[in-house]
C-alpha cells in the first residue's frame, strides 16, 4: 500500500505548483496548507494539497452579488455586464440585464 506515495516534502510540492520552497515552507507555518511532522521534515498529504488548491483557486476566482437583484454568483461570468452609469462598476447578472432589461444598479436606476 502506497503510503509513502500519500505524503509528499515541501520540496515536492514547491516542484510540483512550480513555486520556491520558501513559499510552501510559510505555507505551512501559517496554518493555510495542512502539513504533518514526520521527525524533523514536514509532510503533506495528497488531501490536504487538493484541499488547499481547491480553496486558493476559489478564492482567486472570487463571484459576487448583482447590485439589483442581490443574488450571489460563485463565478464572475454571470456578473460580466456593469452599470452603464459613467464611472460606476456595480455588477448587474446576466438574469437582470437579460431578462428583465436591467442596465442600472440599484443605486442609479433613478428611482
Ligand atoms: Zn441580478
Ligand atoms: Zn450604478
Amino acid at each position: 500500500m502506497g503510503v509513502e506515495s500519500e505524503y509528499m516534502s515541501l520540496e515536492e510540492v514547491s516542484n510540483m505548483l512550480g513555486v520556491t520552497y520558501q513559499l510552501i515552507y510559510r505555507l505551512v507555518r501559517s496554518g493555510e496548507l495542512p502539513a504533518v511532522r514526520l521527525g524533523k521534515l514536514y509532510r503533506v498529504s495528497r488531501n490536504d494539497l487538493d484541499g488547499y488548491l481547491k480553496r486558493s483557486k476559489s478564492a482567486s476566482a472570487t463571484g459576487g452579488a448583482c447590485s439589483v437583484c442581490g443574488t450571489f454568483y460563485k463565478s464572475r461570468k454571470s456578473l460580466e455586464q456593469t452599470c452603464t452609469e459613467d464611472g460606476c462598476e456595480e455588477p448587474i447578472c446576466f438574469d437582470c440585464w437579460n431578462r428583465l432589461g436591467v442596465r442600472k444598479c440599484s443605486k442609479h436606476s433613478g428611482k
